[in-house]
């Protein structure tokens, strides 16, 4: 590849130094609202650079452990400061290489401070229990110690956030870190790394490998020192991540798809519902794990719940993400427009009726990013692919149903149980939503997406390997109990 060299190339990040790969080679990060820009080059590294990532990570981890977890916390508050000092550029480097608008961005981006601080705070946090023995003068505790060295594998869509929230409680817990980021956003990766650096985290505490998720991805599954690997991305690499370290006897996490629904009952508001829908649906080109996808509606409100969505869905400014009043930018890669477009055509093929949408945008300010409209189908049986398959993109579909009885069994009818929303007034469908759904975030009279930072997150069925991130609870993941019996 012949590098530009006004383009930035950046490096590895290993021991606490930026080195370029074994490889000598480099690939670049393109901007998915004009494919001819080229954000920056990043390393294509090799399973030399992955291991001398990790043995940094090893030796540093014997060390690290031994700091008191206050005093692990006071780094992340620095990394919090440089992450808020730099949080334009690095929001900006977001919207350049994949897609979404500069708000969104910002606003994820403001999402890793407070992240930051949130773990920085829990290194104040108890870790054990005393429990009663049932021998005399005994003492009975529990204690939690670090996995060693934990393997990120963090994907595109939440370029910022997602690294953040699995590398802040690792090693605050005293775990030292190899992350692997997406190779569509590894630019912005760096851009975070950068922050790490700059807040004087001792070196190999967290290292930074980027490459294709078959060479440092599978290397991060398959390396003997790495203890507990956490992964977020699509169910296909997650089964494989989970089979891969369950294999070698290493704790794993894995977060993955969704196929999420809103149910509007037909005494929701309906003004909000509609407002929901979109936000959840469409934000970030419906690139979320949590997007709406499915909605779900009592047919005594259907008309008037579908002519209000599609006058908001046309008022949606789609455009590059770096114009102050764009709406919804492009899908992040050539290949997920792909993957969208197709959906789309099944969607016809399988009979659904196409509202409004479902075109690549022909227009000549558009011809070089990956722009596809809003689109909306009804007449959608639950059946369909378009009505099961994760698209992860701007594609809401319509179900018609009779009562909340029939929209719960729709709602719960496929692989997938991360999030799911219901639009009511009526307390007994909300009790029910509550008990029923099958989903790891239940929200009432609120959007599918988006979950507070200090609030567990994760999915039910095939989201998840069913252990939960951030807040509290992501001490499960990254810390071991030991139980402690004292007999003096
Ligand atoms: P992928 O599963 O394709 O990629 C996720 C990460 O895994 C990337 O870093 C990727 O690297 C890496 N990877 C790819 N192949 C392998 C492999 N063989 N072994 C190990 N690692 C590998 O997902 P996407 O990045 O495309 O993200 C979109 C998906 O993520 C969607 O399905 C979405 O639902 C899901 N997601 C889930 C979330 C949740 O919290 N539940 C949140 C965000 C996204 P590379 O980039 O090099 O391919």
């Amino acid at each position: 590849m012949t590098v530009k060299t006004e383009t930035k190339t950046y490096l590895n990040y290993i021991n606490g130094e930026w080195v370029p790969s074994s490889s000598q080679h480099v690939y670049e990060s393109i901007n998915p609202a004009n494919k001819n820009e080229i954000v920056g080059y990043v390393q294509k590294s090799t399973q030399e650079d992955l291991d001398r990532a990790v043995d940094a990570a090893k030796k540093t981890q014997l060390i690290w452990r031994n700091l008191s977890s206050p005093a692990r916390g006071e780094y992340l508050y620095k990394v919090a400061n440089s992450l808020e000092k730099n949080i334009d550029e690095i929001a900006e480097t977001m919207t350049k290489e994949m897609g979404k608008t500069f708000v969104e961005a910002k606003g994820e981006t403001a999402r890793g401070v407070a992240i930051l601080r949130y773990f920085a705070g829990e290194g104040m946090r108890k870790v054990g229990d005393v429990i009663p023995s049932t021998e005399s003068q005994a003492l009975m505790f529990t204690t939690r110690v670090p996995l060693g060295v934990v393997g990120v594998i963090s994907p595109w869509n939440f370029p910022v956030a997602i690294p953040i929230w699995k590398i802040a409680p690792a090693i605050v817990y005293g775990n030292t870190v190899v992350l692997k980021p997406a190779q569509e956003t590894s630019v912005t990766a760096a851009r975070v790394i950068e922050c790490f650096h700059e807040a004087g985290l001792p070196g190999g505490v967290v290292n930074m490998v980027t490459g294709p998720g078959s060479v440092i991805g599978q290397g991060i599954i398959d390396h003997p020192d790495i203890h507990g690997i956490t992964f977020t991305g699509s169910d296909q690499v997650g089964k494989r991540v989970g089979q891969g370290a369950l294999d070698r006897g290493a704790k794993y996490q894995l977060e993955m798809g969704g196929k999420n629904p809103v149910i509007v009952a037909e005494d929701a508001d309906l003004d909000l519902a509609v407002e929901a829908t979109i936000n959840g649906g469409l934000r970030s080109t419906g690139q979320k794990c949590t997007a709406t996808s499915r909605v779900i509606v009592q047919k005594t409100v259907y008309n008037e719940f579908k002519e209000k969505l599609l006058s908001k869905v046309k008022e949606i400014k789609v455009g590059n993400g770096l114009n102050s009043d764009t709406w919804m930018g492009p899908c992040s890669s050539e290949s997920q427009l792909n993957t969208v477009l197709s959906y789309i055509q099944k969607g016809w093929d399988e009979g659904a009726t196409l509202l409004y949408g479902g075109n690549r945008y022909e227009v000549e300010e558009f011809k070089n990013g990956f722009f596809v409209q809003p689109t909306i189908f009804e007449n959608v049986n639950s059946s369909m692919a378009i009505a099961q398959e994760e698209i992860f993109g701007p594609v809401l579909v319509l179900i018609k149903v009779e009562n909340i009885e029939e929209a719960l069994h729709i709602a719960n009818d496929v692989q997938f149980g991360l999030s799911a929303s219901i639009f009511t007034s009526n307390i007994g469908n909300m009790l029910s939503f509550i008990d029923d759904m099958e989903a790891g975030l239940i929200r009432i009279n609120a959007e599918s997406a988006g979950v507070e930072l200090q609030a567990p997150f994760g999915g039910m069925k095939q989201s998840s390997s069913h252990s939960r991130e951030q807040g509290q609870a992501a001490i499960e993941f990254f810390t071991s109990i030991k139980t402690v019996f004292v007999k003096p």
